[in-house]
């Protein structure tokens, strides 16, 4: 394979019409044919590009082949946003009286799907430690179909051990499937690791500018075929000015992550021990509890890290209120730093019950860091912590 650079410039490459260095945007909801057996061609073929913009586009394809080359897939898919892309596979994988397994911490959202939506359809669903390898064996069942995997998990920053989940998961049938929106492949390869499916928030990382909503799916041919026979049915259709917008931040990818990893790392070192700060959460310190796991399966360890604020909330809301370049927002890899306190957030998404458990303090700030310079980045924290008790 080639490097990421390369990768996220040319694996499109073939699928750009003309000489158009840049891919034309195809705004076109609906594509003519010459004949009718052309039509009947482009209308059954399977995710083609020249039939109805639902079932393809070319601008789909393009981002949908970076992403596959990017994460060493076969090939790839786009919807209209993560979740888009999540709720499409456990549609195309799991019918009632299956099974799933999910991890305690993980997106709000990822928990709401498994936890609150799919047993309404008859699929039952077990929540684990993600941190404990053996919590996933326990909770295998011969009608486990999926065992859903999020690592670094949002907003706690804890680990999977891919290659011991996927063992554990592939010796009871199951497939895995791994939301890699976090690390992304610059970082951190699931499918390499065994995993049967990697998606994405394209909304994040991928797109990189907080400009898009887009989600993506990447793995073998005959899985994303299901799923795009689902997604046909599903309609979490990615626009194509949309799908060019993801493609122009992935050109960037692997540049974007390099500096987002260097913030991060600068920022959590810079912010472990100052009085305010009764803990930082990132994988590339040598705090944190699975150091060893993130040299193992990660090459860098992403641009996110969480805060926890010696004063708890009263803390947490002096440290954003006293911020200048980070921004209070939801989302996270962007090209500016973003801030959010997860507690207040997930209450919209989880219920009580169930925020209860995620373990996400008060205290808590996550910070996904920005491509602006390390050196005035680390000084907007310094400065802002002056003021947040201790
Ligand atoms: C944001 C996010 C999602 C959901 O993606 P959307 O594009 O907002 O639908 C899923 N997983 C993780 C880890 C996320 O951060």
């Amino acid at each position: 394979m080639t490097g990421f650079g390369t990768a996220a410039v040319h694996g499109d490459d073939g699928l750009v019409p003309g000489g158009a260095v840049a891919p034309p945007i195809v705004q076109s909801a609906t594509f003519s044919a010459e004949s009718d057996e052309r039509f009947t061609e482009i209308a059954t073929e399977a995710r083609g590009s020249a039939f109805y913009t639902r079932y393809g586009n070319p601008n789909h394809a393009q981002v949908a082949a970076v992403v596959a080359a990017l994460e060493g897939a076969e090939t790839g898919l786009v919807t209209a946003s993560g979740m888009g892309a999540i709720s499409t596979v456990a549609l195309a994988l799991l019918a009632a009286g299956d099974h799933v397994v999910v991890q305690r911490s993980t997106y709000g959202g990822t928990t709401s799907l498994a936890t609150g939506l799919l047993p309404r359809f008859g699929v039952d669903c077990t929540q684990v430690d993600q941190t404990d390898a053996d919590a996933f064996a326990r909770a295998l069942r011969p009608e486990t179909r999926l065992v859903l995997v999020e690592t670094p998990s949002n907003p706690l920053l804890e680990l999977t051990d891919l290659a011991a989940v996927v063992e554990v998961a592939h010796a009871a049938g199951a497939l895995v499937v791994v939301d890699n929106t976090f690390a992304t492949p610059v970082n951190q390869r699931p499918l390499a690791a065994g995993a049967d499916l990697v998606w994405h928030s394209g909304t994040k990382f991928l797109g990189g500018h907080s400009d898009v909503s887009a989600g993506v799916v990447a793995g073998g041919a005959e899985l994303i075929e299901r799923v795009w026979r689902t997604s046909i049915v599903t309609g979490a259709t990615l626009g194509p000015v949309d799908a060019w917008l993801l493609l122009r931040g992935l050109r960037t990818l692997s540049l974007r992550v390099e500096r987002h990893n260097a913030n991060a790392l600068a920022l959590a070192e810079a912010l472990q021990g100052h009085p305010a700060v009764a803990r930082v959460r990132h994988p590339g310190l040598p705090s944190h509890p699975q150091h060893e796991l993130a040299r193992r399966q990660m090459t860098g360890f992403g641009g996110v890290l969480g805060v926890e604020l010696t004063a708890g909330r009263d803390g947490a809301a002096a440290l954003l209120a006293g911020l200048r370049l980070a921004k209070r927002a939801a989302s996270l890899g962007s090209v500016s730093t973003l801030v959010v306190h997860p507690r207040s957030m997930w209450a919209g998404i989880v219920d009580a019950e169930q925020l209860a458990a995620t373990g996400i303090g008060a205290g808590l700030v996550r910070v996904s860091t920005g491509i602006e310079d390390t050196a005035d980045l680390v000084a907007d924290f310094l400065t802002a912590l002056e003021r947040v008790p201790t």
